[in-house]
């Protein structure tokens, strides 16, 4: 090993013994604290060990419970606090593949080539203009130069990405429970729920996956996700950012969730939090009951409260 690369070491090795020193130190000092804290709220019997992985104390089948973190009850602010920054850390330093996911598609050219919508030499010419101005779809191209029209267009796109085109004439956008501030974010608009229940997500260009799961674990219902016109999308969008009863989202700085935890262990009820993973930050739902409501608060018996954190270098 060359002193370059062991002078490295050492100073990686450093690094790991430092950051296991501070586990060790607040896994001590949560030990402590929670063996004097009290705990508040109604008991729920079906589970009986605190959720936080560095504690599991048994929670006695008659002992009230307050804090939980998806679901999953907590024994004291300490284990509650100490897993919902644990857990932050993860969905922080998550990673998206999403290069990948653009590789394997079809090129949108080729599947309006193959339908015979557009000629070799009109595809060739579109590509050529983007290239040359070095901006716009590919599609708005074809639309302005060829007359390709927006629903040939919707259809090679939903084609591209394997999903279905809704025709939004036969939709109404609905309270989702999507905050505002992430359908404004990521550029979708939710759609009424079908009779089964599934909750409809529409794009206008591609549609995206994390959003879908994250939407899936924070409204607990299931979702599917489609295209639909460009035109169509701009009409119902203009409408849906109007909405005077959209749910906001608080946006809080990087790394300021001791706001969150702040609302939580303010609360005279009982609280659940759950957190998803967007592409661009982290999507933290409270849910807060008035004491003695409801074992765990849920998005019928709870006051719903959103946050988003922009997802930067993880920093502490
Ligand atoms: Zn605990």
């Amino acid at each position: 090993m060359s002193v370059l690369g062991l002078s490295h070491w050492f100073a990686s090795a450093k690094v790991y013994f430092s950051s296991f020193a501070a586990t060790e130190a607040s896994r001590r000092r949560a030990s402590v604290e929670q063996s004097a804290s009290t705990v508040l709220g109604r008991p729920d019997a079906s589970q009986d060990a605190c959720a936080n992985k560095c504690c599991r104390r048994r929670i006695k089948p008659n002992a009230p419970r307050a804090l939980f973190l998806e679901g999953r009850p907590m024994c004291s602010k300490t284990c509650w606090a100490q897993s919902f920054e644990e857990r932050l850390q993860r969905e922080w330093t998550r990673s998206f593949d999403g290069a990948s996911t653009y590789a394997h598609r079809v090129p949108f050219g080729v599947l309006l080539l193959e339908q015979g919508v557009i000629t070799a030499e009109q595809r060739d010419a579109a590509l050529e203009a983007q290239r040359v101005v070095g901006s716009g779809r590919i599609g708005d191209w074809l639309r302005q130069e060829f007359g390709v029209t927006e629903q040939q267009i919707a259809r090679a796109l939903g084609m591209q990405w394997n999903c279905p085109v809704f025709d939004l004439s036969q939709h109404r956008s609905v309270p989702s429970g999507i905050p505002l501030d992430v359908l404004q974010e990521y550029r979708v608009l939710p759609l009424r729920p079908s009779g089964r229940g599934v909750l409809y997500l529409a794009y206008d260009d591609r549609p995206n996956a994390v959003l879908r799961l994250a939407v899936q674990h924070m409204v607990g219902r299931r979702v599917e996700d489609g295209l639909a016109t460009a035109a169509s999308f701009a009409e119902k969008w203009d409408l849906a950012r109007d909405d005077e009863q959209g749910h906001r989202a608080l946006r809080l700085e990087p790394g300021a969730w001791e706001v969150i935890q702040r609302d939580v262990e303010s609360r005279t009820g009982q609280a659940d939090v759950r957190i998803a993973r967007l592409e661009r930050h982290i999507w933290v739902r409270v849910l807060l009951t008035s004491p003695n409501t409801a074992p765990l608060p849920t998005a019928e018996n709870a006051v719903v409260r959103d946050y988003l954190i922009p997802v930067t270098p993880w920093i502490r």
